[in-house]
């Protein structure tokens, strides 16, 4: 790369985020790099595993038919309330998988197989993908906007008109170029560790009960988080496991415990094992989630500069939602950037329409939906733990047969209840936390 190279835009980051925006802007004729500092797309990239076929079909419509490389069409989403003992199971079987055009509504990837794949797409649509090439400064102009990026590479300058951030969680680049306005809170991290485990395809069908092809996703509060906020994960790919613990990087700190050991315990847990049992570790990793919300985020654009994804804190934690808003809101700037150029105006006031279009869209209205979560699962971690043991002990109780009333077992569970909340505790507890998630 030479000194004077001049592009139209310049993505940093070739994730969701990245590659639909180096997609987008490549698709309208912009000539657009996109650059990752991995030697491939997705080598180091960490995700529990569900992606959302709306986001990626906006960005490569009809993708499901050009053989992407998906594990398996979700077909069943439960929630599990853990104790130690048992678990409380709420979900959804269907056989609406897909939308009525046939895109598939949620499925699991391997980001190792998914990102160069995705990549691949924007690279298809005219953009150009340099890996193993790490942004290391934004450049200013005279009149201090954004014109490129300094790369870690000898003569790396690169100068654009406009450069789009989806470096991920802890942008570096955000800072650079005057975006974060002040550093994450530790409540506003979670710590993410994960396993892939290897089984035969035919025995995750049968231990989960699914045709060919077809997946199951189970997330687990309660118990597996042991006192801190969060949730474990299993998830079933074509012939592995995605196995996995999120919790507050806030809890983390108090607590002295490591994500690794919450995991090791969760695999332990009886309703866990037999899901694994026989399975051989084929992967390690762990990886940060920017869960901050809303309140959290930085300034979504500036003169030449706007910011996508993980980088600019798009993560609805409650709902496991990540990549689709990186996807959605890396289109969207596309969309911006590409409006900008027939305007040949990227001036922080031209590049505002970005925020707008996200202010219109799921990605934020989700966001401020969500915004006083992520305070709340802060101060109340104890919530992880007391219901789903009243809970499974409350049905427990209805569902063992021995001979008692109904209406003294009704008695029990509310002597129960009380016992462990007072009434008033139990009122406000039930409305801070609708309060949270209405
Ligand atoms: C354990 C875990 C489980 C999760 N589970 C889910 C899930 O099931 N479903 C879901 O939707 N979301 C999930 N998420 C969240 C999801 O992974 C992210 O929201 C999503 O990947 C964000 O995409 P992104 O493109 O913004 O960032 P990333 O996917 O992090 O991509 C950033 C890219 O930028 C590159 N990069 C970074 N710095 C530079 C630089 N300076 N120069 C060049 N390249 C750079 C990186 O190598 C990477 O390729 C999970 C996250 C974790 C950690």
């Amino acid at each position: 790369m030479s000194n004077a190279e001049k592009f139209d835009a310049i993505v940093v980051g070739a994730g969701p985020a990245g590659a639909s925006a180096a997609a987008v802007m490549g698709r309208a004729g912009l000539n657009v790099v996109l650059l990752e500092r991995g030697d491939v797309p997705g080598a180091k990239n960490v995700m529990g595993g569900v992606m959302y076929g709306r986001m990626v079909a906006d960005v490569v419509p009809e993708f499901w038919k050009a053989d992407p490389p998906l594990e398996r069409v979700v077909a069943e989403e439960r929630m599990w309330l853990a104790t130690p003992d048992d678990v409380l199971s709420v979900g959804q079987r269907t056989t609406h998988v897909t939308h009525d055009d046939g895109c598939p509504n949620a499925f699991t990837v391997l980001r190792a197989k998914w990102d160069p794949w995705f990549a691949a797409r924007a690279e298809d649509a005219g953009a150009f993908l340099v890996p193993s090439t790490t942004a290391v400064d934004v450049l200013w102009d005279d009149a201090g906007n954004v014109c490129g990026v300094r790369t870690g590479r000898e003569d790396g300058d690169l100068y654009a008109d406009a450069v789009v951030i989806c470096d991920g969680v802890n942008s570096f680049l955000a800072k650079r170029a005057r975006l974060e306005g002040h550093p994450p809170e530790p409540h506003h991290l979670a710590l993410g560790v994960k396993e892939v485990i290897g089984l035969p395809a035919e025995v995750i069908e049968s231990r989960f009960n699914l045709e060919r092809g077809q997946g199951t996703t189970i997330e687990i509060y309660g118990s597996v988080t042991q006192g801190h906020s969060g949730y474990g994960f299993v998830y079933t790919n074509r012939d592995s496991l995605s196995l996995g613990v999120g919790v507050l990087v806030s809890h983390l700190m108090r607590t002295k415990r490591t994500p690794y050991d919450l995991l090791e315990q969760m695999k332990q847990h009886p309703m866990i094992r037999p899901l694994i049992a026989g399975g051989d570790v084929l992967e390690y990793s762990a990886h940060a989630i920017p869960e901050g919300g809303y309140d959290a985020m930085p300034r979504l654009y500036g003169g030449g500069v706007l910011i996508a994804g993980d980088a600019a804190m798009m993560v609805n934690g409650l709902h496991r939602e990540g990549s689709n808003l990186a996807a959605a809101a890396g289109r969207m700037a596309g969309e911006t950037v590409v409006e900008a150029h027939r305007r040949n105006d990227f001036s922080a006031r031209s590049l505002a329409a970005y925020e707008a279009k996200l202010r219109d869209s799921f990605v934020v209205k989700d966001l401020v939906k969500y915004r006083h979560l992520p305070a709340f699962a802060d101060r109340r971690p104890d919530l992880f733990e007391i219901y789903p043991r009243l809970m499974n002990r409350a049905v427990h109780e209805m569902l063992t047969v021995d001979g008692l009333p109904k209406r003294d077992k009704q008695r029990k569970i509310a002597r129960d209840f009380l016992a462990a909340r007072r009434p008033l505790q139990l009122v406000r507890d039930l409305y801070e936390t609708w309060k949270v998630i209405r």
